[in-house]
């Protein structure tokens, strides 16, 4: 607006010079930003109606307590695909399919990965009563829909089963790569105009850091103690999701030495090649920077 009011200084008006020409209408003010309000409010609803579009109750007879449960499960070939990050969480279109992934019976606590529901042994099925479900209070969760923080319970019991049950390495592991998935995703849907907003926000960095840290070390173990498919991955995929998940642990080291055996291996797909590449310049960035910030 500087120029407007230039001639009046020789008057002697120099307060004059920054005002604006026309008063802030308030009342407009107030219009939009109820506006935008209601926009934001219907736009939550509405991915609330796509979600519950591409989910269903599927039923279940819990192999620990023998009584039928609902689990919510997204509907074969209703999600669409849209990136993959760089330790292989898949991101959707209308929903967070990693929230539905996990069965939980509520009446018992028994809740597991889906692909590895019902397989127990009998002392597994012990083990599981009497240090779960003796001590468990029951649990509610969305009627609609699944929220983070609902999908979260679930991956702990789920992740306490398995350390109960004497689940394989890469089970556990599994689970933790999952919840930091979540911690993530939560972290992405939360509410910027909250007042917590940053407290939240650092709390989810905080746990997604924990359970990378747990899923690192869990999958670098049964990588050298268990047979391939390793939770359905083949070794090369192992090895790059271990390679990414030392970077995200920063042990930069561990993930270019195994960045090299990928690309230098005949027996890498062009997919996973391509991938650890992209690592490969991921790390020589945030080594850059983090050498030009010391
Ligand atoms: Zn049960």
């Amino acid at each position: 607006m500087s120029g407007i009011f230039s001639g009046l200084s020789k008057l002697g008006l120099y307060g004059i010079e920054g005002v604006e020409i026309f008063e802030k209408d308030e009342k407009n003010d107030f219009l939009e930003e109820n506006a935008r309000r209601e926009q934001k409010k219907a736009d939550k609803k509405k991915v609330v109606i796509d979600e519950m579009d591409t989910i269903y109750d599927k039923t279940y007879i819990c192999p620990v307590c023998d009584i039928e449960f609902k689990s919510k499960t997204v509907m074969t070939g209703k999600a669409k695909l849209v990136s993959i990050d760089t330790d292989l969480r898949p991101r959707y279109q209308e929903v967070d399919c990693i929230k539905y992934d996990c069965v939980t019976c509520d009446n018992c606590g028994y809740s597991v990965l889906t692909r590895y529901f019902g397989s127990l042994s009998s002392s597994q099925i012990k083990s599981i009563k009497d240090n779960i479900c003796d001590n468990f209070q029951g649990v509610e969760f969305g009627k609609n829909i699944y929220s983070y923080d609902d999908a979260i319970t679930r991956y702990q019991l789920a992740l306490a089963n398995s350390i109960v049950k004497h689940a394989k390495n890469s089970e556990r592991a599994y689970a933790c790569l999952k919840l930091a998935w979540l911690y993530r995703g939560k972290a992405e849907h939360l509410d910027e105009t909250e007042i917590d907003y940053d407290a939240w926000l650092e709390e989810c960095k905080s746990e997604e850091k924990k359970y990378l840290a747990n899923a690192y070390e869990g999958f670098k173990n049964a990588m050298q103690n268990e047979y391939f498919p390793i939770c359905g991955m083949d070794e090369p995929t192992l090895i790059y999701l271990i390679a990414d998940l030392a970077r995200r642990n920063k042990d930069y080291e561990t993930s270019a030495k195994l960045i090299s055996q990928l690309i230098i291996s005949k027996n890498t797909p062009t997919k996973v090649k391509e991938r650890a590449r992209d690592l490969k310049e991921i790390i020589r960035q945030e080594v850059k920077e983090g050498k030009s910030m010391e």
